[in-house]
């Protein structure tokens, strides 16, 4: 029960990450005027709006013009409903939801990034910058009551840590811009894959940010030949690194935990 409640929480995150998506890079409001058909404008009513359930009982069709609604809807809500099961699971603890409410924000910023990356190839500032922040006062903030024992000084060790994930996250996309400019004398990245790792580094720590390029150069392979194998994409085609490099940290998330737990403090 506890987990479908999650899950339903989730999906409606889900909601508000896809109005983001939608909204930010044509800067528009992302609180008023309430949701509408991008194609005729009406304005779309609460029954109408349900997380994945309005998708399926509408047959994937706005109800007024009867334009088909991108898939990327109900893809993105069931998405993040998953993600907040799967957070819900692995970081919450009674009474203390501080770890839990920080990648729960981090994950939704790295899904909004990620769909607006992927449709824009552009990582939004207004996303991507307050996460570096964000992670530093999280490793602030979400100490103590893993290791109760101890003091100011794992406080400072934690900080540490973040702070060296950003600077790692950083330099290693400035690393790899350069090497890219060298050897195919073309932009390998970009200065919003730099922010994004920058991110990354100061919720998840240095190792964080090696696993998140390990995992997401993983992924974006796979992908990449897929495509090119089906003739979507060719060789030389641009493809946006952030949505890899998202998805790859949540699964370093997922998969080694946080640097609260394990990424230092435990081999
Ligand atoms: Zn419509």
């Amino acid at each position: 029960m506890k987990y479908f409640l999650a899950f339903l929480i989730g999906t409606c995150f889900g909601s508000f990450a896809n109005v983001c998506i939608y909204r930010l890079p044509r800067n528009k409001s992302i609180i008023f005027p309430g949701s509408f058909c991008p194609k005729c404008r009406h304005s779309i009513p609460w029954y109408y709006n349900i997380p994945i359930l309005s998708y399926i009982i509408l047959r994937g069709r706005c109800h007024y013009c009867k334009k088909v609604i991108s898939p990327r809807y109900p893809v993105i809500e069931f998405t993040m409903g998953l993600l907040t099961l799967l957070l819900y699971q692995k970081f919450w603890v009674a009474n203390f939801p501080c770890v839990f409410l920080f990648y729960f924000i981090f994950t939704l910023g790295l899904v909004i990034i990620s769909g607006i990356d992927f449709e824009t190839f552009l990582v939004p500032d207004v996303i991507v910058l307050p996460l570096i922040p964000l992670g530093l006062i999280g490793a602030l903030l979400c100490e103590n009551f893993f290791f109760p024992q101890s003091g100011n000084w794992y406080m400072a060790i934690r900080a540490l840590y973040s702070v060296t994930g950003i600077f790692t996250g950083a330099l290693l996309v400035a690393f790899l811009a350069i090497i890219g400019k060298i050897i195919w004398k073309r932009e390998a990245m970009g200065g919003g894959d730099l922010k994004l790792l920058a991110a990354i580094g100061a919720f998840l720590g240095w190792k964080g940010v090696f696993l998140s390029i390990f995992f997401g150069s993983i992924l974006g392979t796979i992908i990449s030949l897929m495509l090119i194998y089906s003739k979507k994409k060719k060789w030389d085609d641009y493809v946006p690194f952030g949505p890899y490099l998202a998805i790859g940290a949540i699964v370093a998330m997922l998969y080694k935990g946080s640097y609260f737990l394990s990424l230092y403090f435990i081999p």
